[in-house]
């Protein structure tokens, strides 16, 4: 698919009522797009296919956090220091745009290079600005986040988020305490992210406000197996590992077997995710999961997959997967002072030999007084992982109180103990709703040079239509029986679209663009002689027809719909 066909589908997509560029009334803001009527109900139709496999099927919680978030968060997460991309301004016009992206047709990853490397491509490929042809200037570090203020003044700073997943870190101890303090703890939360784009220009791919769909799952770092992984051992995945450039197909459990996925409870959420896209209507034929390089991960991440669609943009990603280690609750422990940490339960009492954080009340109570005890105690149950820089941070009934080791010391010692403290590690499938949204649509879209026009082939579950009704023509009784299907259908709980305005053949086009798989027509047999009481159903992908009872049209479309093959009707 060229380019051009990117074009000519954001034109049916805006014609239509999927997707607008918003703010056109005052000539458009790049980056960003109102969803239509019919895109928002497609939209939510993605967004219930994936709540169903990992709410429904997994049994994770669902939570709803602040989208504005105090700048502490982002400190703890490491984005105010590192979530930038590398910019340069056209010394002419001053544009401004992406540095890796200027350099993208000359060199590979461009992403993993260096201010130095990308400034030396620009020279060695005599690259100057797209827009005016200009020299380059300075590289710089553009962080890409939006900043503000919560409250009046500029007391306290905030930034939108860039990410759900922050909102799930900073609840951790009230989702581990809703769960009955028991690992895995699944968490999942949808909402939208914000990313100042330096320069956005793959339309929906690149927006700077987009919807999210997230992951958490807080594991045991000893467990490294999943309840269900019998059930997608044998499903096959095609792989793009980041020791070779050729892909590969195997089946998950070779994929662990191998080591290619190391972690089988990763290997379960990369299969995972291949369901729900096949589920949602991506061609698996265009599908792909592309391990990071070693040097495109994060420091901290121990594995990180993306599924990756082929699209009129190349290889687009839609999905990242990762197991992040202990991270995230490491650094929000750090910072915030508080106990973000698993206890695990021995099956019986252990003799153990490990580093114990003591209290040192001589210096705690002078310095601290009433607030020592307290002090103490929290001390004691910290574990070694909790000291940074010789420091231990606690959280005191809400103070942060940050201790030196003049407080305390590490002791190796000998104890039988009940359990140990871990701190969980987390696996994150982070899904851009937008992105897979795109590109549903994209490998939906196909030009029917027989019908002379285009059809979107989008999969039932996920059709904002699911049958278009037409009366033949708007008079004789007509109307009255297909107004009649109409509310039958829509008693059903099933979204329907009644027309009777045009040809018949012009109506089917009008649900043919926009992927409403089946239409269904009151014609003059319906009314009288041996078809009495049976209208037309036709088939959006085959354009087969076939008569059904009129009476039945509600439950015919609940089964179709439900998979029931369209040729056993
Ligand atoms: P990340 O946290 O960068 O791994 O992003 C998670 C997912 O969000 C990606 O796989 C994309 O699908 C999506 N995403 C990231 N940035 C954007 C953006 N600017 N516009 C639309 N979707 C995005």
């Amino acid at each position: 698919m060229s380019k051009d066909i990117s074009t000519e589908l954001m034109s049916v997509c805006k014609r239509r009522g999927y997707i607008w560029p918003s703010f056109e009334l005052y000539g458009g803001v790049a980056g960003m797009f109102d969803y239509g009527p019919l895109g928002t109900s497609m939209r939510n139709n993605i967004l219930e296919a994936w709540r169903n496999i990992y709410k429904v099927r997994e049994g994770f919680i669902e939570i709803d956090s602040e989208t504005i978030n105090p700048e502490d968060v982002f400190k703890a997460s490491g984005h105010v220091e590192q979530f930038s991309d590398y910019m340069v301004n056209c010394t002419e016009c001053q544009l401004p745009f992406r540095a890796d992206h200027l350099v993208g047709n000359f060199c590979e990853n461009p992403d993993t290079m260096s201010p130095a490397e990308l400034e030396k491509a620009f020279r060695d490929f005599n690259i100057k600005c797209p827009e005016c042809g200009g020299e380059l200037g300075k590289i710089e570090d553009f962080n890409l986040m939006f900043k503000t203020t919560i409250g009046p003044g500029s007391s306290r700073i905030g930034y939108l988020r860039p990410e759900t997943a922050q909102g799930i870190f900073v609840n951790f101890q009230n989702l581990y305490r809703y769960n009955r303090e028991k690992l895995p703890l699944g968490v999942i939360q949808t909402g939208r992210g914000y990313r100042n784009e330096i320069s956005p220009r793959q339309g929906m791919i690149r927006m700077r406000e987009f919807n999210m769909m997230e992951v958490e799952l807080f594991v045991n770092p000893e467990d490294k197996s999943w309840p269900r992984f019998s059930e997608v051992q044998n499903g096959e995945l095609t792989l793009l590992p980041n020791d070779t450039d050729k892909t590969v197909t195997m089946t998950v459990a070779e994929a662990v077997d191998k080591g290619v996925i190391a972690n089988p409870v990763l290997a379960y959420f990369v299969y995972t995710t291949k369901q729900l896209l096949e589920r949602v209507g991506i061609d698996t034929e265009k599908l792909r999961f592309r391990q990071h390089l070693k040097d495109e991960m994060a420091h901290y991440a121990a594995d990180c997959w993306d599924a990756e669609v082929l699209l009129s943009y190349g290889w687009t990603e839609i999905t990242g997967i990762a197991d992040r280690g202990c991270w995230d609750l490491s650094r929000h422990s750090e910072f915030s002072g508080a106990d973000l940490s698993h206890f695990e339960m021995f099956d019986e009492p252990k003799e153990m030999t490990f580093k114990k954080v003591v209290a040192n009340h001589k210096k705690l109570g002078p310095a601290f007084k009433e607030k020592a005890k307290d002090i103490a105690s929290a001390l004691e149950s910290e574990t070694e992982d909790n000291i940074f820089d010789n420091k231990i941070t606690l959280n005191i009934n809400g103070e942060r109180i940050v201790l030196t080791d003049e407080y305390f010391e590490v002791r190796e010692v000998t104890e039988k103990v009940n359990g140990k403290r871990v701190i969980p590690h987390v696996i994150e499938p982070s899904y851009g709703l937008d992105r897979i949204f795109y590109s549903v649509l994209e490998h939906s879209y196909f030009n029917d040079e027989k019908r002379g026009y285009s059809i979107m082939k989008l999969v039932p579950g996920i059709a904002p239509i699911k049958v278009g009704i037409f009366p033949l023509m708007d008079k004789d009784g007509l109307d009255v029986l297909a107004k009649k299907i109409f509310a039958d259908v829509h008693s059903s709980e099933t979204p329907a679209y009644y027309d009777d305005s045009g040809t018949i053949g012009k109506r089917y086009a009008r649900m043919d663009e926009v992927g409403t798989p089946w239409c269904v027509t009151v014609d003059y047999d319906s009314l009288k002689g041996p078809n009495k009481g049976t209208v037309t159903i036709r088939e959006r992908d085959t354009g087969d027809q076939k008569r059904i009872p009129a009476d039945d049209v509600a439950g015919v479309i609940r089964q179709l719909i439900n998979g029931k093959e369209f040729s056993t009707l």
